[in-house]
């Protein structure tokens, strides 16, 4: 029943907090309530007695003081709210009969004066605590009932009182109704400001803790929904997540388009069982708060599952596009520290997860507590470049049919690089690109591997990036470099990304164009992770692309991403074009593929990069 009265989202910890409110501001409204004491004293004093005025403010004063005792044990936290609920119900009552009593009092013995007064001071009290007490419901009713029922009995007897002239009795019902009115009115102005302001502070705090765009938490309202979660000790998993294509895809088609990727991965997350939470963290990253399953293998299976739903191809206006996701996570009781540690933990899995490419890790303090900083990377980069330390390491790649060696890549490797671990290409590969150095570490790199393609039949597959092949000098420093060991253009292969077509597309073609016209060979790499790479065949001056090892994953799986590749094999044969794959890590895969009609493979299963210390050995499979 209280629950119908007050509402139903009534509080009494909320209570509380607006009567400790109510306290401090009833401070302020001390001299008002002086002044209001006293006239009264002097009006029961003229009209009743000089006892009754001071019985009158000796009981304000008495009132006023266990106000004073009151509040201190209303404000004592370390007392259950229901306890310091009275205090606070005692002193309000005790206020309000008091002045609603002395009320009744001056209307009954006074004359006309006295009685207006007196209903004028009664109707005052009833639009003060409505108004003034509009944001506690409980205070209003305490307060504001005595005295309703107070006015109703001076209406009442107005009417009826035998000593009143018609005259005053019409005046002094007329100006009662008169400050009734004005008192609904009041009531009513207040409650609808009341509720204004409400719904606008609601509305604001749900702004500021809304991603505008996807409508999830942003990062401060999320580190909140994980602090509340943690105090509640309920065991739960904090996962953070980063598009592993967004940036290119949104630079191509526009942000209308990024946008509606951004959108319906967030519906994606928000959507997914066992989500609590979900938050945009800024740009492509996400957050997810869930329950922790009841084991390690079903939090493991719940993961990737959920990193799955993300990954799934993502229809929009432009097509339907694959933007890929690295997701780290970690469970809560893994990590001890603030909430921000748990977020920060996701975080450096993740980017793991990223550098390893293998879309889903678990925070693991092991490995995560070595992450190496951008910074000091910075530092140590350009001194092992200098002393000879940044080695290369070629992987083979076979024919599909023969299986034997028909070409090797040159892929960067930094061992012993005094890291508590080697730092992976992908992580300093971006340092040297800051530095300017990619060149430098092309060049170092080849100048190891060059000389292994003496007495070998096998071509050489670089890794280029756009900026490298923007430069002026790139190409002429690239053939004297193979003038100086012997090696003829034609044994080169140019791997380039679909970054290359990004930016300055008219540029890297003509460079491309250039780089075959003198014999160089180029390949598309990672073909097939998304966002353009049909375009992509029409557009560049290629001899061959190479399938992404995100696309073999699917393989087994899919029979939609079977039918893409039996197409862009035929498509690639039929513009003249070799077709190899990456990432092949068993024989099954390898027979799959083969017989799809891909010309050559490359992966763990037919070789790991090896670092190139002298000549290469490749038993396994070397022709
Ligand atoms: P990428 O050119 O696509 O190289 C293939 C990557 O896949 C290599 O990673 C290789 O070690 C890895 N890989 C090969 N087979 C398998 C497999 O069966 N399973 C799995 N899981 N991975 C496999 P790595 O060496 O870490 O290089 C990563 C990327 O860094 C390369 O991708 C390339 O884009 C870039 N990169 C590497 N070396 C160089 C370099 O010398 N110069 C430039 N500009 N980029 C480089
Ligand atoms: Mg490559
Ligand atoms: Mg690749």
């Amino acid at each position: 029943m209280w629950r119908r009265i007050l509402g139903a989202d009534w509080t009494l910890e909320e209570e509380l907090t607006i009567g400790l409110d109510l306290v401090r501001r009833l401070k302020v409204d001390m001299v008002g309530r002086l002044i209001a004491c006293l006239t009264v004293a002097a009006l029961v004093a003229y009209s009743a007695s000089i006892q009754l005025a001071a019985l009158w403010i000796v009981l304000v004063f008495l009132n006023e003081f266990t106000e004073l005792k009151l509040n201190r044990r209303m404000r004592d936290e370390r007392l259950p709210p229901r306890a310091r609920l009275v205090p606070y119900l005692v002193h309000i009552s005790l206020g309000s009969a008091l002045w609603t009593c002395m009320c009744l009092v001056l209307w009954g013995q006074g004359d006309f004066v006295d009685k207006l007064t007196a209903g004028a001071i009664l109707v005052g009290i009833l639009i003060h605590c409505s108004l003034f007490y509009s944001d506690s419901r409980l205070q209003s009713l305490v307060t504001g009932v005595p005295a309703l029922l107070g006015a109703a009995v001076m209406i009442a007897s107005a009417s009826t009182d035998p000593f009143l002239t018609d005259r005053e009795r019409t005046v002094a019902c007329v100006a009662l109704f008169t400050l009734s009115a004005y008192l609904a009115f009041g009531v009513y102005m207040g409650v609808r400001t009341r509720e204004r302001l409400r719904s606008f502070a609601a509305k604001t705090a749900r702004l500021a803790a809304q991603d505008p765009l996807t409508g999830l938490h942003n990062r401060r309202s999320f580190f909140e929904a994980v602090e509340a979660h943690a105090n509640s000790r309920a065991k739960f998993i904090v996962a953070f997540l980063d598009l592993d294509r967004f940036k290119p895809l949104n630079d191509e088609f526009g942000h209308a388009f990024g946008d509606q990727v951004l959108t319906e991965v967030a519906r994606r997350l928000e959507q997914s069982p066992g989500v609590l939470a979900a938050a945009r963290m800024g740009g492509d990253e996400f957050a997810v708060l869930c329950a922790a399953p009841s084991n390690q293998e079903a939090a493991t299976r719940f993961m990737s599952s959920l990193h799955d739903c993300v990954a799934a191809l993502i229809r929009c206006d432009a097509g339907v596009v694959s933007v890929g996701a690295s997701m780290g996570w970690v469970r809560a009781e893994a990590v001890t520290g603030p909430v921000s540690e748990i977020i920060h933990s996701a975080d450096v899995a993740m980017r793991r997860a990223k550098t390893e490419r293998v879309n889903v890790a678990e925070f693991d303090p092991v490995i995560d507590s070595t992450s190496i900083t951008s910074s000091a990377l910075e530092i140590a980069f350009s001194q092992a470049l200098a002393t000879g330390r940044i080695r290369a390491a070629l992987q083979p790649i076979v024919s599909a049919t023969c299986k034997s060696v028909v070409s090797m890549e040159l892929l960067v490797r930094w061992p012993e690089s005094g890291f508590a671990r080697d730092p992976a290409p992908l992580e300093f590969i971006p340092v040297a690109e800051r530095l300017g150095l990619l060149n430098e570490m092309l060049w170092t790199t080849l100048r190891q591997a060059l000389p292994s393609l003496v007495g070998t039949s096998w071509s050489l597959a670089i890794n280029v990036s756009p900026s490298q092949l923007t430069s002026s000098y790139f190409l002429p420093k690239l053939c004297a470099l193979l003038e100086q060991h012997g090696v003829s253009p034609g044994r080169i292969e140019l791997e380039v990304t679909e970054q290359v077509t990004l930016r300055n597309v008219a540029e890297n073609c003509a460079v491309l164009s250039e780089a075959r016209a003198l014999g160089f060979r180029i390949v598309l790499d990672d073909f097939g992770t998304g966002y353009s790479s049909l375009a992509m065949l029409d557009r560049l001056p290629l001899d061959k692309i190479k399938l992404d090892q995100a696309f073999v994953e699917e393989l087994k799986d899919r029979a939609e991403t079977q039918k893409i590749l039996k197409a862009t094999v035929s498509l690639a044969h039929e513009l003249g074009m070799k077709c190899s794959v990456e990432g092949i890590e068993s024989a099954e895969t390898a027979e799959i593929v083969t017989a799809f009609g891909c010309d050559q493979l490359q992966g763990y299963w037919v070789g790991r990069p090896e670092i190139l210390l002298q000549a290469p050995v490749f038993l396994k499979l070397a022709s």
